[in-house]
């Protein structure tokens, strides 16, 4: 720390026991503290502490029946706050602690805040371990949406965080640059057909090693809110470049480019990531790169590829204002 920082700045704090367990001191009085997982990063409170769920909802601008994702340690924490199904145990197992959300039936503790009214609740155990540790100083489960204002791009740095809510946060934990850099896989597991509410890096292929697993159907997404909201968006416009689009670049003078394809020329900025991991990872870093460097237009690469391709796909859908 040096006498140079702002107030804001000084909420950044590396990841050490010691700053950790402030956290956890804060999460306790009912605060608010961001903290970096292997997604992206999220805004921690106590999930079971109505106020502090309400606080989450208030410094996002989150819609209150947009229900929050509780963090939790391992399966057998789960177990106290859902009805953990043989099914259910076995996606624990298989890849827990890791980027799985599984949407189960809530048990009565965990309150309607921090669910958005539904009877189900999403759990999941990140594969941080400065998160992993401040949950289990915790001992209460961490109520995490990503840490950033509603309906912009995910965090994937501390400064990030600290850019969008950090008027609102007591705490950032800086735990660098997150890996995967797109939010969790979001599974609801109510039924023995899992329902893929959003793509993430634990792909339809992945899961289908324990279980069936689709696309949610039209009424499931009218239970999980979220799918329903405009997300991830720059400040300035996104557009896709689709193998079947023509015309994406014509006439266009002040523009930037993120993708795996090369662009034409003419851009203000161009960011190429060389696989679809580096494209994930890269994603929501370089939208609040490119909406920063004088364009009126962020042209992005459509990536039409299985696995993580459907993940990319979702995001920048929905970042162009697309359902
Ligand atoms: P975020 O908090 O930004 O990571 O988003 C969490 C996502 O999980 C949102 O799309 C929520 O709608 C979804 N979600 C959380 N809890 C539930 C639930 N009980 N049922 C269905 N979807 C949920
Ligand atoms: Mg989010």
């Amino acid at each position: 720390m040096n006498r140079f920082m702002t107030d804001r700045q000084k909420k950044i704090f590396d990841p050490t026991e010691g700053n950790i367990s402030k956290a956890a001191e804060i999460l306790r009085r009912g605060g608010l503290v961001a903290f970096p997982t292997e997604t992206v990063y999220g805004l921690g409170a106590n999930a079971l502490d109505e106020r502090a769920v309400g606080k989450i909802f208030e410094a996002k601008g989150r819609p209150g029946d947009n229900p929050l994702i509780l963090h939790v340690s391992c399966a057998d924490e789960a177990s106290l706050y859902a009805e953990v199904t043989p099914q259910a145990l076995e996606l624990m197992k298989r890849f827990w602690p890791g980027p799985l959300t599984i949407v189960l039936c809530a048990a009565d503790v965990v309150p309607l805040a921090a669910r958005g009214g539904l009877d189900t609740v999403a759990l999941r155990a990140p594969a941080n371990p400065a998160a992993l540790s401040l949950i289990r100083k915790c001992g209460f489960p961490l109520a995490g949406p990503s840490a950033n204002k509603s309906g912009r791009p995910s965090p994937t740095r501390a400064i990030d965080v600290l850019n969008d809510i950090g008027d609102s946060v007591d705490m950032i934990l800086d735990g660098g640059e997150t890996g995967i850099g797109v939010e969790s896989t979001v599974a609801d597991a109510t039924e023995p057909r899992l329902a893929i509410l959003r793509p993430g890096a634990v792909t339809r292929e992945m899961l289908a090693e324990i279980a069936e697993a689709g696309p949610c159907s039209p009424d499931k997404a009218r239970r999980s809110p979220g799918t329903r909201y405009r997300h991830y968006a720059p400040s300035v416009e996104l557009r896709l470049w689709e193998d079947s689009s023509q015309g994406v670049f014509d006439g266009e003078s002040a523009w930037c480019y993120m993708g795996m394809r090369k662009p034409p020329k003419g851009a203000l900025r161009t960011t190429i990531f060389a696989t679809p991991e580096e494209y994930a990872h890269g994603l929501f870093s370089a939208m609040r790169e490119l909406e920063r460097c004088g364009a009126k237009l962020i042209i992005a690469d459509f990536p039409d590829m299985p696995g993580l391709g459907e993940a990319i796909r979702n995001r920048l859908s929905r970042a162009a204002g697309r359902q």
